[in-house]
Formats: structure tokens, sequence, C-alpha cells
């Protein structure tokens, strides 16, 4: 646990829902938490069995307290499916399989955000579960996304639970949405921004397509690791959106997403032959292990990050 400040500096971090979760693991331990601020995804939020999911929000939610399932990255560690079980015993499957405590915090938020909208629900629940970290949702508005495919034009938690992303991806289409209150602020006010490794077409394009994201971090220190390591993502279907979009599937694709605005970018070890082309797209290309597989290594690569900035 974060025991001394080390690094005493507001920092902003660019999340979705697994690659940069694992960095705030580390981050979390090394960075005082009351000085962070984090943006959250909110693309594919929509509401299933009657309550509101904000995947990312809340996987984002259970890192900060320490109850994220990791196995999965979604969901509580240990949670039950009672209601999950009894639905589709009752004739009511699920399309996604929600635990009964991850339930109640969906249902909580639900209920908050008739009254108060998105961000102020998460900002209370936050404050419920006793995080310190500013969470923002990247907009309180609901996005339209659509992963058209050799199938057919696919619901994104269709292709990715009903389909298991198998289907060849044509295109990747989303609505643009206006930034939350306190998204271009913080970024403004933050020392520095990390835009973790996550899925740079579904979790980051879309907040760096929010009005004034993009020239906001033009202002700022940004680092970002890469989610791609060789030819193919860590996990989950980032290389087969790139690869649709037209954007090569490599760090070297992920930096020129980020070239307008990026300062340092870590690769991983295992791409150390492409630094020099990185470097004709971003200044400082920084090579180590970005491989988060457990709690030292997360650790490692935020102080890396942290160090960098220093
Ligand atoms: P989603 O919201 O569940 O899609 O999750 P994110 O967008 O936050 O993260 C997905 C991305 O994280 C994928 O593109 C993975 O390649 C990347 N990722 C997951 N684990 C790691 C890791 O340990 N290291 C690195 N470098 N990338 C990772």
């Amino acid at each position: 646990m974060y025991s001394e400040n080390e690094f005493d500096i507001m920092i902003t971090v660019l999340s979705g829902g697994t690659g940069t979760p694992k960095l705030l693991q580390g981050l979390k331990e090394i960075v005082d938490p009351s000085e962070l601020t984090i943006i959250v995804n909110t693309l594919e939020n929509d509401y299933f069995s009657g309550v509101y999911v904000s995947a990312d929000i809340d996987t984002v939610l259970y890192t900060m307290t320490g109850m994220i399932n990791d196995e999965f990255w979604y969901g509580v560690k240990g949670d039950t499916f009672i209601t999950h079980e009894r639905l589709e015993e009752i004739g009511c499957p699920e399309l996604l399989r929600i635990g009964d405590i991850d339930r109640a915090t969906k249902i909580q938020k639900t209920q908050l955000m008739k009254e108060y909208g998105l961000t102020k629900a998460v900002e209370i629940q936050a404050e419920k579960m006793g995080i310190v970290s500013k969470i923002i949702p990247m907009s309180d508005e609901n996005s339209d996304i659509k992963i058209i495919t050799d199938i057919g034009e696919l619901e994104f938690h269709d292709f990715l639970i009903k389909y298991q992303s198998q289907p060849e991806v044509l295109d990747v289409k989303f609505s643009n949405v206006s930034p939350a209150p306190g998204v271009v602020e913080s970024i403004k006010k933050s020392d520095a921004v990390i835009i973790g490794p996550s899925n740079p077409i579904t979790s980051i394009s879309p907040i760096l397509s929010l009005d004034g994201v993009k020239d906001a971090l033009k202002d700022t220190y940004v680092v970002a690791v890469s989610p791609i390591i060789g030819n193919d993502s860590v996990s989950g279907p980032a290389s087969k959106f790139m690869k649709a979009l037209g954007i090569e599937v490599s760090s070297v694709g992920v930096a020129s997403l980020y070239e307008d605005f990026l300062d340092n970018f870590i690769i991983d070890n295992k791409d150390d032959d492409k630094k020099q082309q990185i470097n004709q797209i971003v200044n400082k290309v920084t090579v180590t292990n970005t491989i988060m597989n457990n709690l030292g290594a997360k650790k490692n690569l935020a102080q890396i990050i942290m160090g960098s900035i220093l």
C-alpha cells in the first residue's frame, strides 16, 4: 500500500477496462491516490437487464477499492450469481453475466443517474466506496457504437459476447458525444497525462475524439504505454479493430494514432527493433517489460512512467 508520497504531482490517466486498470493497480501503490484523476471510456455503456452497465467505470471503481475480479477484469472478486442463475431458470437469460454484488453497484448507479446524471452518480459511488482518486466518465451522453463485420452490423456487446469477437471486422463506427464536466479541465491542470495500455480504437480514441481533449493534451506532458506487442494485442479485439481501420497492428501503429500530442511512448522489450522507427514519430521512446502479469511488474512499469515524468 502507498505510504509516503513518493511522487507529489497531479496525474490524469485515460482508461479502458483491462490494460489500464492493471497499470492502476501498480500506480496506486506509488502515487498519492488523491492526486490521481482517471478519465474512463463510456463508449460501450448501455442498459442490460434493466440496469445501466458501465463496465469500464465499474472496473476502475473496483480496481481502486481492491474488489476487482482481476482474472476476468470484469465484476467483483468472489461474487455470487444467484440472480443471474435464477433469471435463466425462469426463462429470462441475460447477455451479460452480472454478479450479485456487481448488480447492486449497477442498480445504485441506475437510480443515482435518474437524479444526477452519470458523472455525479460515479462521484457519489466512488465516495461511498472510500475512493479518494477522482473518477470521471468521459461523457454523460450515451454513444452509439456499431461493429461492421462480415456477418453484418453488430452491437458491441453482441460482437464481444455472443459472437466471441470471432467475425471479421470491416469497420468500427461510433457517434460523437460531448465531454463530461471536468474531463478537459483535469487534463489542463495535470502535470502529466498517462494513456494506459488500453484498446486504442474502442477505449482511447473515444476519449481523444471529445471536444477540446487533443488540444489540452498538446499542452501537457503525455506518456503512453503500447497495448500492442509484436503484431497482436495482449488481450481482446484491439488488433482486429486496428486492422479494419487500416492502422498497422503494432506499437508503430499505436504511436501514429497518438503522434500529435505524445511525448514519451513506452514499448515492450520484444519491440526493441521498432524503437528507431517509432522515434521518427515520437521524440522519446522507452523500452521495458510492459507485460503486467503480477504486482511487481505493474509497480515497475508505474515507476518507469513516473520516473519519466519527473
Ligand atoms: P477493455 O475496455 O476491456 O477493452 O480494456 P482496455 O481497452 O483497457 O484494454 C485492452 C487492451 O489492453 C488490449 O489491447 C490489450 O492488448 C491491453 N493489455 C492488456 N493487458 C496488458 C498488459 O499486461 N500489457 C500491455 N502492454 N497491454 C495490455
